[in-house]
């Protein structure tokens, strides 16, 4: 545990002594009113890496010199070009170069994702899900179920916090899983919920969806490049994520997705397919029968968007650089160091409450802070002041302290905001 103290000569020293505080440079930091803002909405979009231009400039170019031949002899060949980001992606997720793939965007793949597995029975047909998901994964869950001609009021069971928490306990999301063992298909929770910022027990939950003879999915829209995840290891069965909030990919950039490799091989599993799928030695053959490849390539549909793909590289090799481990080592200090500020300013929690999980280990970089009263005008106050966070009805502010970008300096600034903020 760091000894923390309430003030800007320890907050600097923090930042001296930070073995990843050279990253901050390889960023474009957004100001507002002419000054560098607090920024800590990189669980909403990451910032713009300074390298990303040049991954981009380079496509543009060998498209601009090379035409259609590009596929074949651009510096990054184009025909391959969802392979350049598997070695990063598995190390981020903690799976095998095999096991991922970047492609289309985050809904489409739950959905792709969804089709392979949820396959629900007369007797297995339930999913069980966190309660206020992300309105993109209930649609997706929801229209899946109509699709199969079920009905959400039964078939969608989302569990909720207990009285008076905040935050779901693993021990009852297992006997949930437990109690509807007979007729569970598929156990979905976000890695890391986008609303309370709770990191869920991954490793747990899976074992217990699997001994209860469902299939388990994560949507790690919010864990991805956040927290360390290892989906091989915990036998997770699929995955999806986008990469333009901890990933910095840039706006609408090009997602993710896992199958784990006990499926890699399962050609009949159902789904929807299209050529890049297909077995690429004879995919331009372009004959009748589809044959997938081998693992979650086999998912893929279409040829690699590859200019955001090339901003996807750029970003994923700042992230080799710096570590997924060094990375969440700082997270956990700084945002550590965050609470522990918070907890300064309103000890008795008259103004405010923390909605995410105390325990580190139970949290990512993110804080949800629950307003008791007028949270719309501290949030203004807030963004006057030059903060840029993000407001979530009915009186949370989310604050996300991105240990690439983001200094011990600026968290201390903003803590000082907050108080006169309140
Ligand atoms: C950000 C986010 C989305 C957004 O979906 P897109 O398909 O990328 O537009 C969906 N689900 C979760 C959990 C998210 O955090």
């Amino acid at each position: 545990m760091t000894k923390y103290q309430n003030n800007l000569a320890f907050a600097r020293q923090l930042d001296k002594t930070d073995p990843v505080k050279s990253f901050r440079t390889r960023f474009y930091l957004p100001k507002v009113n002419g000054k560098p803002a607090l920024y800590f909405t990189g669980n909403s979009l990451g910032l713009q890496p300074k390298s990303t231009r040049k991954f981009l400039q380079e496509e543009l170019d060998d498209w601009a010199s090379l035409g259609v031949e590009g596929h074949l002899h651009a510096r990054r060949p184009w025909l391959y070009y969802h392979k350049f980001s598997k070695k990063a992606l598995a190390k981020l997720v903690g799976a095998k170069p095999s096991e991922v793939v970047a492609m289309n965007q985050l809904t489409v793949n739950l959905h792709l994702m969804l089709v392979s597995f949820y396959r629900p029975t007369k007797e297995r047909f339930k999913i069980i899900t966190e309660h206020g998901a992300f309105s993109s994964d209930q649609y997706a869950f929801e229209s899946q179920i109509k699709f199969h001609g079920l009905n959400p009021a039964y078939a969608l069971i989302e569990l909720k916090p207990r009285d008076g928490e905040s935050t779901l306990r693993t021990e009852d999301i297992l006997a949930a899983i437990e109690a509807n063992k007979d007729q569970l298909a598929l156990v979905i929770f976000g890695g890391v919920q986008y609303y309370t910022g709770q990191f869920f027990d991954i490793g747990k939950i899976t074992m217990s969806g699997h001994a209860a003879g469902a299939v388990v999915g994560f949507d790690l829209a919010h864990a991805v490049g956040n927290v360390v995840l290892n989906l091989h290891r915990d036998e997770v069965d699929f995955a999806v994520w986008c990469n333009y909030k901890y990933l910095n990919s840039g706006p609408g950039a090009i997602a993710g997705a896992f199958v784990h490799e006990s499926h890699a091989n399962r050609a009949n599993l159902p789904r929807f397919s299209g050529w890049w799928g297909h077995d690429e030695k004879e995919r331009f053959q372009m004959r009748k029968g589809f044959k997938p490849m081998a693992g979650v390539d086999g998912w893929q549909l279409s040829n690699v968007p590859v200019l955001q793909s090339a901003a996807h590289l750029a970003s994923l090799q700042i992230f080799e650089e710096a570590g997924i481990k060094m990375l969440r080592r700082k997270s956990e200090k700084l945002t550590g160091y965050l609470v522990y500020l918070l907890d300064q300013i309103d000890p008795e929690g008259k103004y405010f409450r923390i909605l995410t999980p105390r325990n580190p280990a139970e949290r990512g970089c993110q804080l949800s802070i629950f307003i008791h009263q007028n949270g719309r005008k501290v949030f203004n106050r807030l963004t006057k002041a030059g903060v840029i966070a993000d407001w979530r009805e009915p009186n949370v502010i989310r604050v996300a302290p991105v240990p690439l970008y983001n200094t011990f300096e600026e968290v201390f600034r903003f803590s000082e905001i907050l108080k006169r903020s309140l």
